[in-house]
């Protein structure tokens, strides 16, 4: 990374990411550019490293925020009608982490609405473009943040990982997402899409980059009673000593792309020349992670989505002669038709005739699924498996058949139900020139070693 220093000016740092955010404007990747206030830090920045402070970890380094992060800087609009003109009074604890350490932020990246998507297609500013072909999708949901850093435009960005929304996009772009363990990093200030699987991670180029951003960003926060106690305050990663890794057997069958197939067994290959020990393993109970997240997350998102009327935040519908027509016409007006389908699915599997049998069901399903990682844990340290079935698809493809867009999250999923850490890595490229992503998957708190594993096969 590259960090303002005697002899890297912060400006410098800026004045190139803005120029490269111009020059790639038409993949759509910003919602906003933060110049004046980016260039002003930048010299501030400057100042003190002239007159000999000591100045941040990330000192002058551009990044990109997913707009589903608040900040005192600008419009917090999660990619959502409902909350234009939305100015936060609060900032997230992860952008504070990051401005205490002199990283400057760029400007905000787009995002499926309410981070609610694979694709990038469902934000109401329009889609982003993936960084190596232009007529296919950017991933998603935290398609801009992975394409400002495949570009190269900034030097990382923020995402949030609910089911996969940093580590597909990470995957069809070619570049490093962790989704960390669930609590390492503070959720507070952040929109919330289903509070039991949402985790803030990031976007970088090298397993280290990813490494410093989230040693920056996690650890105990007062204000997210679910945040853990810091395990990444440690200068060194851990050696990578001789692991057990395990393929995921049911995620290697027909239905994977050919060319993801050959490079999983590629890597596998060479992890073994490396000196670990690869195994199969098989999970019978992850054909059911899909069926138990397209449950529980749209109960949590339902519920998490309620607060948006019209009246606290944003966007407010005109045409309302009554109160009950105010909230109603605002929802109908304001949120994405993706966002109304999964406000739908959560208040019916949790209203009062279905929640025995879909949400309770699901959570029960959900504690199999967890018992089931506990168990595969004992037999191996890290598990791997493609980061998506298939390399990204074309712009529109997906858009009118929501089950198959589901279908994209099937490898993510099972790790966000059961908090662990996943990091997609990128391995090489089909034949048509499209990214690929290998996912590796740890019991909780082991997100460093999966960064170990993934520099020394990089
Ligand atoms: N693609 C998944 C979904 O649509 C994951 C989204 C996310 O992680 N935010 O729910």
């Amino acid at each position: 990374m590259k960090i303002a220093d005697q002899n890297t000016k912060a400006v410098d740092l800026i004045k190139e990411a803005l120029k490269k955010a111009k020059e790639y404007e038409k993949y759509h990747c910003f919602l906003s550019i933060n110049e004046e206030n980016a260039l002003k830090k930048a010299a501030e920045i400057d100042k003190r490293i002239a007159k000999g402070e000591k100045v941040g970890r990330l000192a002058g380094v551009p990044y990109a925020l997913k707009a589903n992060f608040s900040s005192h800087e600008g419009e917090t609009t999660a990619a959502a009608l409902i909350l234009e003109g939305y100015t936060a009074p609060i900032t997230s604890t992860a952008v504070e982490r990051l401005e205490n350490e002199g990283a400057i932020m760029l400007g905000r990246v787009n995002l499926d609405a309410f981070a609610h998507g694979s694709s990038t297609e469902n934000s109401y500013y329009g889609l982003t473009h993936n960084s190596k072909d232009f007529e296919r999708v950017a991933g998603g949901s935290s398609g801009g943040s992975a394409v400002a850093v495949a570009l190269d435009i900034v030097q990382f960005a923020t995402g949030t990982d609910t089911g996969g929304s940093i580590r597909q996009p990470a995957a069809f772009n070619g570049i490093y997402g962790l989704k960390p363990t669930f609590g390492a990093v503070s959720r507070y200030g952040v929109v919330a899409m289903a509070s039991s699987t949402d985790t803030i991670g990031c976007f970088a180029r090298t397993p280290d980059d990813v490494d410093l951003v989230m040693s920056v960003m996690a650890g105990l926060d007062d204000k997210d009673s679910t945040t853990l106690e810091d395990f990444w305050q440690k200068d060194k990663l851990p050696d990578s000593s001789k692991y057990r890794i395990g393929v995921i057997k049911d995620f290697l069958s027909d239905g994977v792309d050919a060319d993801i197939k050959a490079a999983t067994l590629e890597h596998i290959q060479i992890l073994k020349e490396k000196g670990h020990e690869v195994v199969e393993v098989e999970m019978p109970t992850l054909k059911y992670a899909l069926a138990i997240y397209y449950i529980v997350q749209p109960a949590e998102v339902a519920s998490n989505l309620s607060r948006h009327d019209g009246i606290r935040y944003g966007f407010r519908s005109e045409k309302s002669s009554s109160l009950d027509e105010l909230y109603g016409n605002t929802r109908d007006e304001g949120f994405m038709t993706e966002n109304k389908r999964r406000i739908l699915i959560g208040n019916f599997v949790l209203s009062s005739g279905f929640f025995d049998a879909y949400y309770l069901k699901a959570q029960k399903a959900r504690t199999l699924l967890i018992n089931e990682f506990e168990k595969t844990f004992k037999d191996v340290d890290i598990l791997l498996c493609p980061t998506t079935p298939m390399p990204a698809f074309k712009i529109g493809e997906k858009t009118d058949d929501p089950l198959s867009m589901y279908m994209e999250d099937l490898m993510t999923v099972p790790a966000s139900i059961a908090g662990l850490p996943g990091l997609s890595i990128p391995a090489g490229e089909t034949k048509d020139g499209l990214s690929i992503g290998l996912q590796l998957i740890g019991p909780r708190r082991s997100d460093r070693n999966l960064i170990a594993l993934a520099k020394e096969i990089a």
